[in-house]
């Protein structure tokens, strides 16, 4: 499955996936970290905002005293701490052991009792009864005395209405449900966006306050805290995938560069000039290596190529190179609108000779030969051994007198060697076939050519051997020297015209 993608891919998508993972990770850990500290911090505030009353509270639940408890100056007090929503205390009073709940709730902007029972409103109320039937009582007429039992009555009726506000308000205004664990300090709840903080009393027999906060802020605080670590995800993972590109480009780039330059013929290759080879890190090394392995493999071709292009016995060009060279000779003769000659030699009875002298002898009389082939052509002539004992001369000749003059040169040469053959007072001679292409014998191939060349070569063996049979190619027929067969050094002045096809 790996396989399917290209190294930049591969590079492209771990890397993205380790940074993915990384700033996933990252973000989530500072989220956690930069929450919490915010929600401690909001929680130590709310603490400290009530630890101050703290004391005040539970003096007043350890003596029973509402009137501490619910005083103006504590409703202001609660009423300062601008995030506190509902404030419940609840305790056992120090002396009497009586429950004793108080309440404070902003939005109502009141503070009231929630330990009123009803046994309190009929006490309160048998009270005032009493009071009202002393007031009808004519011992109790005086001013003074019917002052003091007025102030009373209005006193205990304050007192009744209070009591009944207290059970109304308790029925009315909804509690926030505290936590059930006396553990847990403090409780956010996102839903309603808001902090409860639990503190103990310090009185002797012991209660709580719960305080519940608005933590609106600190939600919003949330959000943003949320969109700031978008934005720093969002420019990390901008970053990186900058670097990403980066490292794929300048690992990846120069190893494709490197792959494009290298997928051609290793023979013509030329990669000196790739900027890869002036790097210092492993792809420099390898388009170093690469480099030299190249120019090392040119030259074992160069000498294969040499090797496969020489006959390794003469020197002279091989059968391979005459294979590869001859044609595009030919063609470009005929582009420079030149006289094309081929001449094909062949060593007279060299069986007879190697059967009498030897192989060695007989390889000894090939390289002499060679050598005087080579000899009797020009400069710009090609020479190729093209079998055991025979040799192709091909030229850009000027006529057809030019083409015989080398030819019998090379006859002559060879001849003037005067090696010993077989037989007495016989020397080592050719037999040589040659043909003129002009640049008008256009449809003429280079394997016609030859072979008409060699028919030339066998038709001075079958004459008696040790001489030229030369033609030319003239209105698509050959034209044959008519006296080649009478003696070898004889010049080609008169013709036959014969088709040897
Ligand atoms: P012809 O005049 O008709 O060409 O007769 P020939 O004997 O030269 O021709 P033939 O084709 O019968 O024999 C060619 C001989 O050349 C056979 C072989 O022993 C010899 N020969 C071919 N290659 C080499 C070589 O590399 N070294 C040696 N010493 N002899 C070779
Ligand atoms: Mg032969
Ligand atoms: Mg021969």
């Amino acid at each position: 499955m790996l396989k399917k993608f290209t190294i930049n891919q591969l590079l492209f998508i771990s890397h993205l996936m380790l940074v993915l993972v990384l700033i996933a990770g990252m973000s989530a850990s500072r989220y956690q970290s930069e929450w919490d500290s915010r929600v401690n911090y909001a929680t130590e505030r709310a603490e400290r905002a009530l630890t101050r009353l703290v004391r005040d509270f539970s003096s007043a639940v350890a003596g029973r005293n509402y009137a501490n408890l619910m005083m103006p100056s504590q409703k202001e007090a609660l009423v300062s701490i601008g995030e506190l929503l509902f404030l419940d205390i609840e305790g056992t009073s120090d002396y009497s052991q009586k429950h004793v709940g108080v309440r404070y709730s902003r939005e109502h902007m009141t503070v009231w009792r929630t330990d009123v029972t009803q046994d309190e409103i009929a006490d309160v109320n048998a009270r005032k009864t009493k009071l009202m039937a002393s007031l009808d009582d004519p011992e109790n007429q005086s001013e003074v005395r019917s002052r003091k039992l007025n102030f009373v009555l209005n006193k205990t009726n304050d007192d009744l209405k209070a009591l009944q506000k207290s059970l109304r308000l308790s029925s009315v205004i909804p509690r926030w449900t505290p936590s059930r664990s006396p553990d847990i300090a403090f409780q956010l709840k996102p839903d309603e966006e808001i902090l409860i903080v639990q503190l103990p009393l310090i009185n002797k027999n012991g209660g709580n306050i719960w305080a519940v906060f608005d933590a609106s802020n600190l939600f919003i605080l949330k959000q943003q805290i949320l969109v700031t670590l978008a934005i720093e995800a969002a420019v990390a993972l901008f970053v990186s995938l900058l670097l990403i590109v980066g490292v794929t480009h300048w690992l990846v780039a120069p190893l494709s560069r490197l792959a494009k330059r290298i997928d051609h013929d290793i023979e013509y290759l030329d990669i000196s000039d790739l900027e890869e080879l002036r790097r210092h890190d492993e792809i420099g090394v390898l388009a170093r290596g690469l480099h030299k392995l190249t120019l090392k493999t040119q030259s074992q071709m160069k000498i294969l190529r040499h090797q496969s292009d020489t006959d390794a016995l003469t020197g002279l060009a091989g059968r391979h190179s005459y294979v590869k060279r001859a044609e595009s000779f030919l063609h470009t003769t005929r582009a420079e609108n030149k006289l094309f000659g081929i001449v094909v030699c062949d060593i007279d009875h060299f069986k007879a000779f190697n059967d009498t002298f030897g192989h060695a002898r007989g390889d000894e009389v090939i390289k002499s030969t060679a050598t005087a082939i080579l000899n009797a052509l020009r400069n710009d002539d090609l020479c190729f051994r093209i079998g055991g004992e025979e040799f192709v001369a091909l030229l850009q000749i000027e006529n057809a007198d030019s083409l015989e003059a080398v030819a019998e040169r090379i006859r002559s040469s060879v001849e003037e060697l005067a090696i010993p053959h077989a037989t007495d007072e016989a020397v080592v001679t050719l037999s040589i076939g040659a043909i003129l292409i002009p640049p008008s014998a256009s449809a003429w191939s280079f394997s016609d050519a030859f072979d008409e060349a060699d028919s030339l070569l066998y038709r001075a063996k079958r004459n008696g051997r040790n001489q030229i049979a030369i033609g030319a190619v003239h209105d698509q027929q050959i034209t044959l020297s008519d006296d080649w067969d009478i003696d070898a050094n004889d010049k080609l002045e008169e013709v036959e015209k014969v088709d040897l096809k």
